[in-house]
């Protein structure tokens, strides 16, 4: 199927739920972002500052550009100025960079907390019990140049649907849980759950996803050795 193709199909299945699709369109080129576009798509998802910024300096203004992947302090800066959703708040440290140039650039930056639900090592984010005490600390009362609208998780990456199930249905619970003790902040407004790949994104729409993250399925697979 075409790029827009596959756009319409993604947007027929979340038809009637309270999801979206966000276009995970790294390492691809400009022109398969503007077939998207061109079928409808606005909400697109980069991992690279640096790409994220090119991207943006040459497609359509009204594209609202979503960061995804892990987020270096010292590049907040350079999309602080347009950045529609940052993914990827995987520290107080990096929230408190966010704050510093959203204040900069007078604005308010929404923003996902990323929270560890995999069985691997390796992912980045808060596990609970971090979440709650940051969230609790006047440091996190602060920040009123950002405003913490969910949470962002990744599911173990297996085969085994059962796992992948009952990791998301975790998110979904621990967001819940977030919005009764902390929605009542000026800072808090929870109404997102980004959680869904490619892979995986039927059982996240199932357990309560409001954003799918979904690249290799609309674009193609990807070819870093190109890049
Ligand atoms: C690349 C990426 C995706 C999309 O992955 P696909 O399997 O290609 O759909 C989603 N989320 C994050 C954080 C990513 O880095």
């Amino acid at each position: 199927m075409s790029i827009a193709e596959n756009i319409k199909s993604y947007n027929q299945k979340l038809d009637g739920t309270d999801c979206k699709l966000v276009a995970v369109s790294k390492t691809k080129p400009n022109e398969l972002l503007q077939e998207a576009y061109d079928a409808g798509q606005r909400i697109f998802g980069e991992n690279k500052v640096q790409e994220l910024v090119e991207k943006s300096e040459t497609l359509p203004k009204d594209i609202q550009w979503h960061m995804i992947g892990h987020l270096q302090r010292n590049k907040v800066k350079y999309i602080a100025p347009f950045v529609s959703l940052i993914h990827s708040i995987d520290s107080p440290r990096l929230l408190k960079e966010v704050q510093k140039r959203a204040t900069q650039n007078e604005r308010i930056i929404d923003v996902l907390l990323q929270v560890f639900i995999a069985e691997e090592e390796t992912k980045f984010g808060f596990d609970k019990e971090e979440l709650t005490s940051f969230l609790s600390s006047d440091e996190f009362k602060e920040m009123t140049n950002v405003r913490v609208i969910g949470v962002m998780g990744m599911a173990t990456n297996t085969s085994d649907q059962n796992q992948v199930r009952k990791e998301f249905a975790s998110l979904k619970s621990l967001f819940e849980e977030l919005k009764s003790s902390f929605n009542a902040l000026d800072n808090v407004a929870l109404s997102e759950i980004s959680m869904g790949m490619s892979g995986d994104y039927q059982i996240a729409v199932e357990e309560g996803s409001t954003m799918i993250r979904v690249g290799s399925a609309i674009f193609g697979a990807r070819n870093y050795g190109t890049m």
